[in-house]
């Protein structure tokens, strides 16, 4: 089983920001790059607010940028997803799908996965008109009728996606004002082919069998308690992000909605395991903010490594 000082569990902007850390202060990681190469901002299209970026980069593109910086650098890459984690002594045991690594130190920047809305027909029609990824289904929807539910950035930014080749866009929301960035809100307002349910909350997807496809939706007006009908053919679900942190149970403190509790930087309950990006901050989840948590938690790392374990 091969040892290594500092292993990155994660590659979105947090895991990628500390192995280019890590690797430049000469401790090359090996990252566990996961399923999805590049977390989360694989899937958005334009990226507008990373400093040094005066017109937009696709999300794709800056995750590959990100990547071969710390590649240059010296880490190595892994496209595997840490299934389990144990502490022996001063160290860790991380199993992969395929590789176990014994760690001296750990970084996790696992981020978090799309939520569901966990209503009837949710299941059932997912991958046939309910999708929680716009720019990887929008397409299949282009001259419909679809359904955005949720009011944060990730559906507005969805909704302005869709409007593009969707000949219909409802975004469907609980309340009254959306929780989206202003000037995104901005957008999607002057948009001629969006329109509101506002206070409103989807109860039911319904469609057909055969084949299986959406039809329409159920929703319930959270002050009226009427229920109507939406016509649609797509739903594309955004309403926030669970924490990917079931694999740490036992391992780290967690708070009760599952993110890694961290204490002054990056630091954890764990001492050895460290953590970045979406799985620690339920509150800024930005590209930035994920980059600037994964510097910090290379730094802490090299630091515990130099002086906890007497290292030059
Ligand atoms: P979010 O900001 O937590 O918003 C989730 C939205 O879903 C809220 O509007 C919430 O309603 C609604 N919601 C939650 N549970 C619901 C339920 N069970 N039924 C119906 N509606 C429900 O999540 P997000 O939009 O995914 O964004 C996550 C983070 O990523 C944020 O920090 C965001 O700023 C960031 N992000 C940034 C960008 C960008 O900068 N362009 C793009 C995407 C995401 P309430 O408003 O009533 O709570």
């Amino acid at each position: 089983m091969e040892r290594i000082s500092i292993l990155i569990v994660g590659s979105g902007p947090a895991g990628c920001t500390a192995a280019i850390y890590a690797a430049r202060a000469g401790m090359p990681p090996l990252v566990f790059a996961g399923a999805q190469v590049g977390g989360q901002l694989i899937q958005t299209t334009e990226v507008e607010n990373f400093p040094g970026f005066d017109r937009p980069i696709l999300g794709a593109e800056l995750m590959e940028r990100m990547q071969r910086q710390a590649i240059r650098f010296g880490a190595r890459w892994l496209s595997e997803s840490a299934q389990k984690i144990e502490r022996v002594d001063d160290f860790f045991v991380v199993e992969g799908e395929y590789t176990t690594v014994e760690a001296e130190a750990v970084i996790v920047a696992t981020g978090s996965v799309a939520r569901w809305l966990e209503v009837p027909g949710e299941a059932e029609f997912r991958g046939y008109g309910v999708s929680g990824c716009a720019t990887c289904d929008g397409f299949f929807f282009r001259g419909r009728d679809v359904a955005v539910v949720g009011g944060g950035n990730t559906a507005v930014t969805d909704a302005l996606y869709l409007a593009d080749f969707a000949q219909r866009v409802t975004v469907i929301h609980r309340r009254d004002t959306l929780r989206a960035d202003h000037s995104l809100q901005d957008r999607l307002f002057q948009k001629s082919n969006v329109r509101f349910m506002w206070n409103s909350e989807v109860v039911e997807i319904c469609g057909e069998e055969n084949p299986r496809k959406v039809k329409y939706v159920l929703v319930r007006n959270v002050r009226t308690f009427e229920i109507s009908e939406c016509a649609i053919e797509g739903v594309f679900v955004a309403v926030g992000h669970i924490p990917q942190t079931k694999w740490l149970q036992g391992i780290v403190g967690l708070d009760d909605r599952g993110y890694i509790q961290t204490q002054g930087g990056a630091r954890t309950t764990c001492p050895g395991l460290f953590a970045a990006g979406d799985v620690m901050d339920p509150h800024y989840q930005q590209a930035v903010t994920a980059a600037g948590n994964g510097c910090r938690a290379a730094l802490d790392a090299v630091d515990y490594l130099r002086y906890r374990l007497g290292r030059e």
